[in-house]
């Protein structure tokens, strides 16, 4: 049985062709999948009967189903785990922003990048998602916000899995989101973000998506972001920086920096100087993470006092930074926990 769900409008209006029927029936088929959210073939009542006799005996819708779900106490954050026909399970996150719906959302069964802060990597990478696997956690959570008179208002594809490594099936994924007859989502709501895969950032740069591109930076020296990421070894900081520079020339779209902020490992004044110093005169901003505590590393939080005199250098050097506000640490919101808990 092959997945029909997150096929284009063009592939599905050849399917119809391809099993006796107009073009317009795929029109049709596009309409029962993307917006009315339909499951079954038989509940597509517009089609003749033969065609969903020959797309139930073909084919098969599938969608995300629900293994986990943890809430934060204040219901701001959920977290769910959820499942692909073949087993393999990823964490889709919504996160009730006071701008609106947001969700993360997964491109890969686990992460080869092996960043050391990160649970998604601990069991390596199981495979990729396809784009409509990437659709169908939209999906999921659009259905329930749907239910409450609401929608998914914005997207970064920042859950487990290296987005650029998996690059077709991601922008697949991103132009399925765009399209009207699926979401129609403006591009500007969508966010990828990478750990660095510097080839694939020119790559995207040359795709005149107007997307958001956020880089996991981490790290102001080469040694000490080797340490934290060891693809860093591959595609070297410094070219990191000037692949982002250049997106931002290219798509006049400032690029986000992310940077956890582990205590005393990333946050001393040098290092506040030199990230200063790296990203003097580019379009870009960054976003400060202060780290969820990793007892096995004994890494910790840094000092409110400390967060904020890291913030306040790099704003007095003319980089925009935001601090990320605290969501869903009582639901072990970092992502690939959850997932982790149910492997064992
Ligand atoms: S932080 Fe992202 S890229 Fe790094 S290991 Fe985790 S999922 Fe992979």
């Amino acid at each position: 049985m092959e997945n029909i769900f997150g096929r284009t409008l063009p592939e599905l209006t050849e399917l119809a062709v391809s099993l006796g029927m107009p073009k317009f029936r795929g029109k049709q088929l596009a309409e029962w999948l993307y917006k009315k959210s339909v499951t079954d073939f038989a509940a597509m009542q517009n089609l003749p009967k033969d065609f969903r006799s020959k797309l139930a005996a073909g084919y098969v819708i599938d969608r995300a189903a629900r293994v986990d779900r943890l809430d934060s106490a204040d219901g701001r954050t959920s977290k769910f785990l959820l499942s692909f026909s073949d087993g393999a399970g990823v964490e889709t996150v919504l996160m009730r922003q006071p701008y609106g719906n947001s969700i993360c959302v997964s491109s890969q069964v686990g992460c080869s990048m092996g960043c050391r802060f990160c649970a998604s990597t601990l069991h390596g990478m199981v495979r990729n998602l396809t784009a409509g696997e990437m659709l169908a956690q939209t999906f999921y959570i659009n259905d329930l916000l749907q239910a409450e008179g609401q929608k998914v208002d914005t997207i970064v594809i920042m859950g487990s899995g290296e987005p650029l490594t998996n690059y077709d099936n991601v922008l697949g994924y991103i132009r399925l989101l765009h399209e009207d007859y699926c979401l129609g989502m403006s591009y500007r709501s969508i966010t990828l973000s990478t750990s660095g895969i510097v080839p694939h950032i020119y790559r995207l740069a040359e795709e005149g998506l107007p997307i958001n591109l956020s880089i996991s930076l981490h790290a102001p020296e080469q040694e000490l972001r080797s340490e934290l990421m060891p693809i860093n070894k591959k595609y070297p900081l410094a070219d990191v920086i000037k692949a982002g520079r250049e997106y931002g020339e290219k798509t006049h779209r400032r690029v986000t920096y992310e940077y956890i902020l582990i205590d005393g490992v990333n946050d001393n004044l040098q290092q506040a100087k030199e990230l200063a110093s790296l990203l003097r005169g580019q379009l870009a901003s960054v976003n400060l993470i202060p780290i969820n505590p990793v007892a096995e590393r004994n890494w910790n939080r840094p000092s409110l006092a400390r967060i904020e005199f890291f913030e306040k250098y790099l704003a007095d050097h003319h980089i925009a930074v935001t601090v990320r506000r605290e969501m869903g640490n009582d639901i072990q919101a970092a992502c690939g926990q959850l997932r982790n808990k149910h492997i064992k």
